[in-house]
């Protein structure tokens, strides 16, 4: 089956080890205040691709992305479209490609994907179940179910989290997120993601409301203060 994404980027660094093939899919529950890709909210404006067809794009560029590199699976919400992935997923695997899925885990049906990713960076919206609400407009319920299960299989995460001045951009929210983490077995990495406002104008063209406002992109020096803290 054919799945659906909003975009692709070839040489992708920031989503996984390496250089990746990063796929774009369409589709998300949830409606996170700084979310900067609302276009990938709906399938509205997305195109079809095949499993074949990302094993083509990977093998385009196979010796860019070499032996550290893959393909990651982000959005929107990648797990929306389980079927599709999971086929998928199989096919990269059985050409031994490094899978990676950048997840909200806000989704069902994931049991088998799991199984079979060598990595899922999980977003952590918030850890505390009011200001989930807040963030996502959503319960936190299945964010739980989700790292639950990742926890059951032993998978390697990474965990990441968007910085919002004057919404979590203080010690205790970091501090939570550390306590969060060293909480969770697996965990490898812990990212802070710094907000940026440059969605905002595909809000406008979109003809969504922006809710954050003028808030400031977030200052470059006071996130490296707050990473310290996550030593
Ligand atoms: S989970 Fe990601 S794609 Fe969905 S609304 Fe939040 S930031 Fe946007």
């Amino acid at each position: 089956m054919n799945g659906k994404i909003t975009d692709f980027e070839s040489m992708g660094s920031a989503d996984g080890p390496g250089v990746r093939l990063v796929l774009f899919m369409a589709g998300c529950k949830l409606r996170c205040l700084y979310c900067h890709n609302p276009e990938t909210w709906t399938d509205k404006d997305s195109k079809e691709i095949s499993p074949e067809e990302v094993l083509k794009k990977f093998k385009k560029y196979a010796n860019y992305y070499g032996e550290h590199g893959g393909v990651t699976f982000s959005g929107g919400e990648p797990l929306l479209q389980s079927e599709f992935l999971l086929e998928t997923i199989k096919l990269l695997k059985k050409n031994n490609i490094h899978v990676v899925i950048d997840t909200a885990g806000v989704a069902s049906g994931y049991d088998e994907i799991l199984d079979l990713v060598d990595l899922v960076i999980l977003d952590v919206k918030a850890v505390e179940a009011d200001e989930y609400k807040f963030i996502t407009g959503r319960d936190i319920d299945e964010f739980k179910t989700f790292l639950e299960s990742c926890i059951k299989k032993c998978k390697k995460l990474w965990l990441r989290q968007v910085i919002v001045p004057g919404i979590n951009d203080d010690e205790t929210h970091v501090l939570k997120l550390k306590e969060f983490a060293n909480s969770v077995p697996n965990v490898e990495r812990v990212e802070l993601l710094p907000y940026h406002s440059m969605g905002k104008m595909k809000y406008e063209k979109l003809g969504i409301e922006y809710r954050l406002g003028d808030t400031p992109n977030m200052d470059k020096e006071n996130l490296k203060n707050l990473e310290k803290l996550l030593k």
